[in-house]
């Protein structure tokens, strides 16, 4: 396995990161809305000029011009350079856990996916079949070809997320979103069998530990459901990183 330790290295990797980060921003803003992600360029949200490439630039523009529109000094979100700096972050950290090879890749364009369906999900409640579907249809591709989980852990794992989520929104009527479903297959898909079941008991913890405290601290209730596709993404994530780990050490525990 290559260990890439140059700092060059991590700089072109975070800075086509971020880039593309830039573009995750774009779908993040315009797929619930059923825009196109090509065209037109990217406007000012508040005065809808269109932003020039030198006010473009990932990160370095919002420091550049303090988070304001230069044409009309309507703030512009710190979410936009946060996408931009964990998409920048991906690749670099990816990299290092993987190596460069085909599958490392995959991953990159698995997380980035990822990104953008957990801000679209926590702004709409929704996460769009544009990502989920062909994000499916992907990872079965790749798992059948470059992934180590292999096409039988592939569609194992897609069939199982999707099944079982489908399932789940079955039986409690409309607990279970059918964005998730497609969520948690398309998760199946790049990771395995395996990892659904891990992701599921992570986003699970880690989701009533967010949802007790929004009831404890902010009196929030039934009446503010909590997306639970960005708690999907956190265990997907996880278990990417620290799947084997993980694994590891419950069969040390047991055994
Ligand atoms: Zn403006």
């Amino acid at each position: 396995m290559v260990l890439p330790s140059s700092l060059t290295l991590d700089m072109a990797l975070f800075i086509f990161g971020a880039v593309v980060g830039s573009f995750l921003n774009v779908c993040i803003y315009r797929l619930p809305a059923g825009r196109s992600i090509v065209s037109p360029g990217s406007t000012c949200p508040h005065c809808d000029t269109p932003i020039r490439w030198f006010d473009n630039v990932p990160i370095a523009s919002f420091l550049i011009l303090r988070g304001r529109c230069r044409s009309c000094g309507g703030r512009i979100s710190p979410r936009y350079p946060l996408v931009e700096l964990l998409a920048g972050l991906v690749p670099v950290l990816v990299a290092h856990r993987f190596g460069l090879t085909p599958a490392s890749a995959a991953y990159v364009v698995f997380i980035w996916a990822l990104i953008a369906i957990t801000f679209i999900d926590l702004d709409h409640q929704i996460i769009p079949d544009r990502i989920s579907i062909p994000g499916t249809i992907l990872g079965l591709i790749l798992g059948a070809t470059i992934l180590p989980v292999g096409w039988t852990g592939s569609l194992l794992g897609a069939v199982l997320g999707g099944g079982l989520f489908y399932l789940i929104a079955v039986a409690s009527r409309g607990g279970m979103g059918g964005g998730d479903i497609k969520l948690i297959a398309m998760i199946g898909a790049f990771l395995g069998w395996q990892a659904v079941f891990l992701t599921i008991l992570i986003s699970a913890l880690a989701g009533s530990a967010v949802g007790i405290y929004m009831m404890a601290v902010r009196g929030k209730g039934r009446k503010h459901p909590i997306p639970y596709g960005p708690f999907l993404v956190l265990g997907a994530v996880v278990y990417l990183f620290y799947g084997s780990e993980i694994i590891g050490w419950y069969l040390g525990v047991r055994g």
